[in-house]
């Protein structure tokens, strides 16, 4: 049975009720974990408040101002686990940032700026968060992250993001290696398109939706609670022998041929 009783999560990501982190936590609090959740600061504290009341339900037991971009703010978040907690179970990473405007249009327009941007937002930021959650993985642990088909096919508009997903693929895979004689298991789930903030960013989404329901397998799109189940099962004892893997949750799309 899928028990994490007595495991301590802390779920990155959560925007509004369309997150897929807001997902994974609903999934993680339903099978027993304790939760700490970070949110994005921002100047007018709107972030804090919403993601606050939403996350109220679930009793998180930590909620701390995250930007990746903050090097403070990150060993914040860990100082803060090991006073209150002394220990990490339960890792997700489920973040991503690019420009606009690199996300549609010609790939090569991209900017220096805008690239470096988003691989620091959407790939290092996994590296960063996971050699914080090392040393409080004492006991072992599981590390979860979000990616998407575009880090290994060329999708129209996902362009940059599609560079970062890459990196974050292969990010997972170097951090299994180090980390599974730890005892840390690493992986990521490549999740078919979700209407979310972050996806409505993206050139031409609501197309790619609606070419999945028409082509996938289940002739359908996948639901945050889908994915949700998918990372409790990956942070479970049910997953024990798995690490460095990309598990596709995305009706079944990415073995189509047209
Ligand atoms: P979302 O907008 O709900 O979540 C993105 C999150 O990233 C937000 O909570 C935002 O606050 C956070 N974020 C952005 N910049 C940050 C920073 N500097 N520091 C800390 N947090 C920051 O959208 P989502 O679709 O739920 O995205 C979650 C993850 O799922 C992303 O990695 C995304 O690429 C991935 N994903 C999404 C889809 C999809 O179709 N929605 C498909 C596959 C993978």
């Amino acid at each position: 049975m899928l028990n994490l009783d007595g495991k301590n999560a802390l779920v990155t990501g959560i925007a509004n009720n369309r997150s897929i982190a807001w997902g994974i936590a609903q999934q993680l609090h339903a099978a027993g974990a304790d939760l700490g959740v970070t949110y994005l600061p921002d100047d007018k504290g709107r972030f804090e408040k919403k993601v606050g009341e939403l996350v109220e339900p679930l009793n998180p037991s930590l909620f701390l101002p995250c930007n990746v971009q903050d090097d403070s703010q990150v060993e914040a978040v860990f100082k803060t686990i090991e006073d209150k907690w002394g220990k990490l179970d339960i890792l997700i990473h489920c973040l991503a940032f690019a420009d606009k405007d690199d996300l549609s249009g010609d790939f090569s327009n991209v900017s220096r700026e805008g690239f470096t941007r988003a691989l620091d937002i959407s790939a290092y930021s996994l590296v960063q968060l996971a050699a914080g959650a090392k040393p409080l993985m004492g006991e072992g642990g599981s590390i979860v992250t979000l990616t998407y088909l575009g880090g290994v096919r060329v999708i129209p508009n996902y362009n940059v993001m599609g560079i970062a997903k890459a990196a974050l693929e292969m990010n997972v895979r170097y951090l299994a290696g180090e980390m599974g004689p730890l005892g840390i298991r690493v992986n990521g789930i490549s999740a078919g398109p979700i209407r979310t903030l972050a996806s409505s960013a993206v050139g031409g989404i609501l197309d790619m939706i609606h070419h999945v329901e028409e082509i996938a397998p289940l002739r359908r799109t996948v639901t945050q609670q889908e994915v949700g189940n998918t990372a409790a099962f990956l942070c479970s004892d049910l997953a024990s022998g798995i690490t460095g893997q990309i598990l596709y949750v995305d009706s079944g799309y990415c073995i189509m041929g047209m």
